[in-house]
């Protein structure tokens, strides 16, 4: 093989650390593929796997599909809260993986009483990541907001007084329970998808289509 041919059939996968790279490694395990270098332990942001023709970069989860869409990574793993807010241009989205499964919600301080807000048409100040979502779930309700776009520790907001609610992902609600919050509304379920640069897919099918194919195959069932 040729320098160019060589470059041509190099895959990247952009991950981003903590859950979604913990949910695919059973996948890439299905793919025949190993990690050799683990990003807990490693400093590297390009790792090495078992395949010398495939690396992947460790990216900000939010960061995934940018990185996908400009064709810097062939594929990804992003969630459906990142995938919404980011609005998916250039991005193929083949299958939904069912990986890093939880959901959006709205959460309250304790005692707080939102229902009685919202039906007094009360102006509600909401602190969240996921601006685009939250704005879209608010306007189909007729609740009337001031969004307040924060990048993290969203629980915090209510507690200090920086805003009524919060719109966040949750799980198992442990947080929101250390810190005196409650859900108030389910947005909806969120998981992982399998994100794909669309030139990528045309060019380096060949390569891309056996793992996408173990991807699939090895995919938590809905
Ligand atoms: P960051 O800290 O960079 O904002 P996280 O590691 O918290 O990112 O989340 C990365 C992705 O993992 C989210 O986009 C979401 O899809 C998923 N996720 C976040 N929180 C949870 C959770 N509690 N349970 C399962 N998946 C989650
Ligand atoms: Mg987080």
């Amino acid at each position: 093989m040729n320098q160019a041919d060589r470059e041509n059939q190099q895959l990247v996968l952009a991950l981003s650390k903590g859950r979604i790279f913990e949910d695919t490694l059973p996948l890439l395990k299905a793919a025949g593929i190993e990690m050799v270098d683990n990003p807990e332990s490693s400093r590297k942001l390009i790792l090495e796997t078992s395949d010398p023709l495939l690396r992947v970069v460790i990216v900000r989860a939010t960061d995934v599909p940018t990185y996908v869409q400009y064709g810097a990574a062939d594929f990804g793993v992003a969630g459906k809260d990142v995938l919404l807010e980011h609005g998916g241009e250039g991005l193929y989205q083949p299958i939904d993986l069912n990986i890093a499964q939880c959901r959006m919600s709205v959460a309250v301080q304790k005692g707080f009483d939102y229902q009685n807000a919202v039906r007094q048409g009360a102006r509600l100040r909401v602190a969240t990541k996921f601006v685009q979502t939250a704005r879209e779930h608010f306007a189909r309700k007729g609740v009337h907001v001031d969004l307040i776009k924060l990048y993290g520790s969203m629980e915090l907001a209510p507690l200090v007084g920086l805003s009524d609610a919060i719109v966040d992902l949750v799980s198992t609600g442990g947080t929101l329970r250390a810190n005196n919050l409650e859900e108030v509304e389910h947005i909806m379920d969120v998981s992982s998808r399998l994100i794909v640069n669309q030139a990528a897919l045309k060019m380096k099918r060949e390569r891309l289509a056996p793992i996408l194919a173990a991807f699939e195959s090895a995919a938590v069932k809905g």
